[in-house]
């Protein structure tokens, strides 16, 4: 068993981290979707953000999922919004490239140099969790296709060029397909969707009415949503991890404030209580994230791991929320100001308990795997 991180993953590691240190943190107060910071964006980029999961061809970093998973976990000590929004653009640029043709890889290119932007369109406002049950529809025309429906809770909507839109392709049998759509198509409006949080990730809404696309824009043969799921088993780990990557930083933060803050004669590190404190949510975050590298390591071997992944979807954030509160109280009200920006980031980390499957969700795949189908309390 190797616990140890390579020469370049440390490298990797060092760069981003010193990156978001200097450049993210504290200054992502200020930022949503429109005071969006470009230019710090487009540094990741240049550091290879969102070509973490292509082929060098495709301008990618072609990064194993543990890798991947260093550079989330660091990108989630700056800011879980940025993180987020990085995941969501990979997401769909790696599905669009191994499912779609030459002119949608062109797109990809496009999109890992930071030239244009994707988001993905699952969500609809009558299904989350139940995601096969969708409502969005597109009719085939002969020549191409006509969508209509809304999208909603999507990051980066409002900052993308292209959608990878999921939709309901009428008169097909296992009938749920994947388009490439260009956002500025006629019949698309882009809403911003205001959320507790992430408020630089462009989350939105996108409706659809009777959009036409050429046959073209339809990404491959294959049912979507399962396209989507092969992915989503590793993405629930890179969650897991920028989650926790938000937490150890607030750690960092706390123990730096318990040596330096006094109260009663005494500095605050050299009480039991926050002492014993802060030790036992060390103690969570090693543990969830020896979890969420497991995961992603067995993903690396072609191993299955999708109860893995559901288990670290709903463990990591879950202590990662618990772990950013219990760093808010220690700070006192300074913890309680915009001083640390250490509300903002529970707010941040809190949203990603529900992105990509909620933990009631995630628990039922474990039961799945557990316990077998038959015994599941839903019947799709
Ligand atoms: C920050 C953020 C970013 C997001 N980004 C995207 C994105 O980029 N693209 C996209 O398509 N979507 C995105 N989403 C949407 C997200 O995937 C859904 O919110 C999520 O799947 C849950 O669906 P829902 O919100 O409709 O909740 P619901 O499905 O309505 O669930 C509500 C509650 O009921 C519980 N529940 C539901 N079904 C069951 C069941 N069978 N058994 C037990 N409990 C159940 C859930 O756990 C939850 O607590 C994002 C959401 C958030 C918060």
């Amino acid at each position: 068993m190797e616990f140890g991180l390579t020469n370049t993953q440390q490298m990797i590691q060092s760069q981003i981290r010193d990156y978001v240190i200097e450049h993210v943190l504290g200054e992502n107060l200020e930022w949503d979707d429109v005071d969006f910071p470009h230019d710090v964006y487009n540094d990741l980029i240049e550091m290879g953000v969102l070509g973490l999961h292509l082929p060098e061809e495709a301008g990618g970093e072609d990064f194993d999922p543990v890798t991947a998973g260093i550079v989330y976990e660091e990108l989630g000590r700056g800011d879980v919004g940025l993180a987020m929004l990085a995941l969501s653009e990979n997401l769909a640029t790696k599905i669009v490239w191994e499912y779609g043709d030459e002119t949608h890889q062109d797109v990809v290119k496009r999109i890992s140099s930071g030239d244009d932007h994707i988001c993905f369109a699952l969500t609809e406002p009558g299904q989350g969790s139940d995601a096969q049950n969708l409502d969005t529809t597109a009719e085939p025309t002969g020549n191409g296709f006509v969508l209509s429906g809304e999208k909603t809770a999507i990051t980066g909507a409002t900052l993308a060029d292209y959608c990878l839109l999921i939709a309901r392709e009428t008169g097909s049998t296992d009938d749920i397909r994947g388009y490439l759509v260009p956002l500025d198509t006629d019949g698309i409006e882009v809403q911003p969707y205001d959320g507790a949080g992430c408020e630089v990730s462009g989350w939105g809404q996108i409706f659809l009415d009777d959009v036409e696309l050429p046959a073209s824009a339809r990404i491959g043969d294959e049912n979507a949503f399962k396209m989507a799921m092969r992915t989503f088993d590793q993405s629930r780990a890179w969650i897991a991890l920028y989650t926790l990557g938000a937490a150890q930083q607030s750690l960092d933060e706390t123990a730096t404030y318990l040596t330096e803050r006094e109260a009663m004669g005494n500095p605050l590190a050299s009480y039991q209580g926050p002492q014993f404190e802060h030790a036992e949510w060390q103690t969570r975050v090693d543990a969830a994230r020896l979890k969420a590298y497991e995961t992603l390591w067995k993903a690396g071997q072609g191993e299955p791991h999708t109860k893995d992944a559901a288990m670290t979807k709903w463990y990591a954030p879950e202590v990662a929320v618990d772990t950013v509160r219990a760093c808010l109280v220690l700070h006192g009200h300074y913890g309680y100001s915009d001083d640390f920006g250490i509300g903002k980031r529970l707010q941040d980390v809190l949203g990603q308990q529900i992105a990509d499957g909620t933990p009631h969700v995630q628990k039922l795949i474990v039961a799945r795997e557990t316990f077998g189908r038959e015994y599941l309390s839903y019947n799709r």
